[in-house]
């Protein structure tokens, strides 16, 4: 097979970065990065291949790569990708569904903890030499056990996220989902725990809402004013998908006002956080900087589905996870 031309447009780990160098002519540039730029946009026009992630490909980044065959992404969510267009062009999009489902539920169940049991706001409290003696009801948190909570969005990470829940914390799990979903088919542990409703159901119902649906043209801005005031009084939101979903502006006023107890934010609108959002800072808000599969080992499985990916694709293989 004669050697073709691969762009690496984020960090690839060494040991995946010699797999695709051991068969191809690799170049690594990082778009994001104003010094990499130029040397991303030239070696875009020769690239058949394209490998990495956080980094929008649209008909314009397309228009500028002729030969491009195969775009393997390091994520599952494929809202950076312009899907018409990739068709357009018949170019294959690739993506690593499956190996960051565990992680990304926990990272969100972390999340339902951090703000029940307020851990960043009292971790402060004591690092910050305010523990001069036991904390009283100002400070006490909310039980998570037993709690009901909503899902909204119930594929693989969202029914991680159940399990969790259901088998480990005795919650209650109330789901909204685009299809229906046959849980004692899928998930007979929870068939008993786990209930499918209407979107307007599962907010009004659930004492903690978390989002698992991916950033499509139908959930954008799913959560805005109308549907936060919906959510009970007091009820805390997590949002593990991206952060268009979300108006933040509305979740703003749903805290400020006193409607909304906390919130636990991995994705935002705009990433990195803007130094000048009040998210950043907002004493109801946990915010953690999109680390839902960020650990050594769901990344490293991430990276090298993605080059498997690739490697098959450029090939003529049929790569492991295709989109569409
Ligand atoms: P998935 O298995 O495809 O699950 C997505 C679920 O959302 C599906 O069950 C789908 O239903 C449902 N859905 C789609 N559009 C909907 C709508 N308009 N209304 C209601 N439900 C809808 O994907 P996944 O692997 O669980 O990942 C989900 C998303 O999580 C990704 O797209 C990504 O954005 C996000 N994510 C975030 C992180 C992070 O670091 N925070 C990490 C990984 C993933 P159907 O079966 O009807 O299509």
């Amino acid at each position: 097979m004669p050697r073709q031309q691969v762009l690496v447009f984020r960090e690839l780990p060494p040991d995946q970065l010699a797999r695709l160098q051991a068969v191809h002519e690799v170049t690594v540039a990082n778009p994001r990065i104003e010094a990499q730029r130029d040397a991303f946009f030239a070696a875009l026009q020769r690239a058949q291949g394209l490998i990495g992630s956080s980094y929008p490909i649209d008909a314009e980044v397309l228009a500028r790569a002729p030969a491009l065959r195969v775009v393997s992404s390091i994520s599952v969510g494929i809202d950076n990708y312009d899907l018409p267009a990739l068709r357009a062009r018949g170019v294959m999009l690739c993506h690593t569904p499956g190996v960051l489902t565990e992680t990304t539920a926990d990272t969100l169940f972390a999340l339902v903890m951090a703000t029940s049991r307020r851990l960043v706001e009292l971790a402060n409290h004591v690092r910050e030499g305010r523990w001069q003696r036991n904390i009283d009801e100002r400070l006490f948190g909310w039980d998570v056990h037993g709690k009901t909570l909503g899902i909204v969005g119930f594929g693989r990470i969202g029914q991680a996220l159940a399990r969790r829940a259901a088998l480990g914390f005795g919650m209650p799990v109330l789901f909204h989902n685009r299809s229906a979903v046959d849980v004692p088919a899928e998930l007979p542990a929870l068939a008993a725990h786990a209930r499918q409703l209407p979107l307007h159901d599962v907010l009004a119902q659930s004492d903690i809402v978390a989002l698992t649906v991916p950033l499509t043209d139908e959930t954008r801005g799913l959560m805005d004013a109308a549907r936060f005031a919906v959510m009970k009084p007091g009820a805390i939101f997590v949002n593990g998908s991206r952060g268009g979903v979300v108006d933040e502006a509305a979740l703003l006023q749903a805290l400020d006002g006193g409607h909304l107890r906390a919130a636990g934010l991995d994705v935002f609108a705009t990433e990195p956080l803007p130094l000048d959002s009040p998210l950043r800072t907002h004493p109801k808000v946990t915010p953690l900087p999109h680390i839902g599969s960020a650990t050594h080992e769901t990344r490293q499985a991430m990276a090298e589905l993605a080059t498997s990916n690739l490697l098959q694709a450029l090939a003529g293989e049929r790569p492991r996870a295709t989109v569409g």
